[in-house]
């Protein structure tokens, strides 16, 4: 094991993926571990029995399945341990529930994704956590935000929808000088583009619905704690008796071995069209943190090694707020996009963005946001998809 560790350590990317979670020889040679469906774990003797006194011991404390997955995802984040979750949302609200009591107040980033925001401002709340948003773009300043009683801030880079930029390393500093719990959600860059424990993290949390799946047919999530906070992560995890399912575990390590396969294509395929789009008449601006015109693209050039398929732009159109019949027409002619919530799977995808809960980053006022998943289909056929809805909206 100790082998494979420092083999792995100078390794490829691609090397490295091929090679996470990965232990032939435990398994007769086979090569993917055992996909093992369990509650019981029998023992020898009762002595064993009270000391816990062999590797397995129950069901939802692991599994040689669910083990092979997360040393995969501890590689990749560079973490002391990680938990398995039902689904990304789960990913933000079991470490929220680990680390925040009653009377702590948590900074949470303005532009997070929504159901977080959804359940900060309800069970969070009832459970009489104080809940403050703070702007994206705060950097080092967020330590002007912090009180005695603040215990966790959440980060979020870049944002759900609007894709701001934070500068994560400037606000983990800060925080850690006040004792803070610092989170992030890096489902965006997965560990591929970005390494949040790096930048001073303690617990890095994915949707592995998205890349790490990559076929749009599995819900999960993970969260990756630091040495410091990797024990309280995971009694949170025992104690409310949350695991990962087997079959979903062997699918997202199967997944991981093509991921950065798969995010190169997106990548390459997703700044091909933003850059075709920026030039487009009918667009106002595209959000898309490697695209030199965006803000937060230095921040971004600075700590990331690369950008996912995901971005969104406005459209150039003067039309009432309430009911945008023209971005309505643009969605409703695509053809090789389909309209459908989440991403990360093979397939494009657009959906209208919502971002009527946001308080400090209000939505853009010079047109509807439309959200773009680029998938692995060719450029050409893309845009010329997207060409069609724009023939749509001027139609209108
Ligand atoms: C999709 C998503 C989630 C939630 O993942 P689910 O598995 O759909 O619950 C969390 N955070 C971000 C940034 C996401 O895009």
């Amino acid at each position: 094991m100790k082998d494979r560790k420092e083999l792995l350590a100078g390794a490829g990317t691609d090397t490295r993926l091929c090679h996470i979670g990965y232990d032939p020889s435990s398994y007769h040679g086979f090569v993917n571990p055992p996909v093992v469906h369990a509650s019981t774990v029998l023992f020898p003797n009762v002595k064993t029995m009270e000391t816990r006194g062999q590797k397995y011991t129950y069901g939802t404390r692991g599994t040689p399945t669910t083990d092979a997955l997360c040393e995969a995802i501890d590689e990749l984040e560079g973490s002391a341990g990680t938990i398995l979750v039902p689904s990304g949302l789960a990913a933000i609200t079991v470490p929220f529930l680990a680390f925040l009591s009653p009377g702590d107040h948590a900074l949470i980033v303005d532009s997070v994704y929504s159901p977080c925001r959804h359940f900060c401002d309800t069970m969070l709340t009832r459970l009489g956590v104080e809940v403050e948003y703070y702007d994206p773009t705060v950097g080092a300043g967020i330590e002007a935000l912090i009180k005695p009683n603040t215990r966790l801030v959440h980060t979020e880079a870049p944002a759900s929808n609007t894709f701001e930029m934070q500068d994560i390393g400037a606000i983990s500093a800060a925080a850690h000088r006040h004792g803070c719990v610092v989170t992030m959600d890096n489902t965006w860059a997965t560990p591929l583009y970005f390494r949040p424990l790096d930048f001073g993290v303690d617990i890095s949390m994915h949707a592995a619905t998205k890349y790490p799946s990559g076929h749009s047919d599995i819900l999960m999530g993970t969260v990756s704690a630091n040495a410091k906070h990797w024990q309280r992560l995971q009694e949170a995890n025992i104690t409310l008796g949350i695991c990962g399912t087997p079959d979903d575990s062997y699918q997202i390590l199967r997944g991981l071995r093509t991921m950065n396969l798969r995010l190169e294509h997106h990548n390459r395929s997703a700044l091909s069209v933003a850059s075709w789009l920026e030039g487009h008449r009918d667009v106002a601006r595209v959000l898309h943190p490697a695209l030199p015109s965006f803000p937060g693209h230095e921040i971004w050039k600075r700590d990331f090694k690369g950008a996912s398929g995901i971005f969104s732009f406005v459209l150039a159109v003067d039309e009432p707020t309430q009911f945008k019949p023209k971005a309505r027409a643009f969605l409703d002619a695509l053809r090789i996009f389909g309209l459908g919530y989440s991403w990360g799977g093979y397939e494009s995808l657009a959906v209208m963005v919502n971002l009527d809960d946001r308080r400090i980053c209000k939505a853009p006022t010079d047109g509807p946001v439309i959200r773009l998943q680029i998938g692995l289909e060719n450029v050409e056929d893309i845009v010329a998809d997207l060409e069609g809805g724009f023939a749509a909206a001027a139609a209108i």
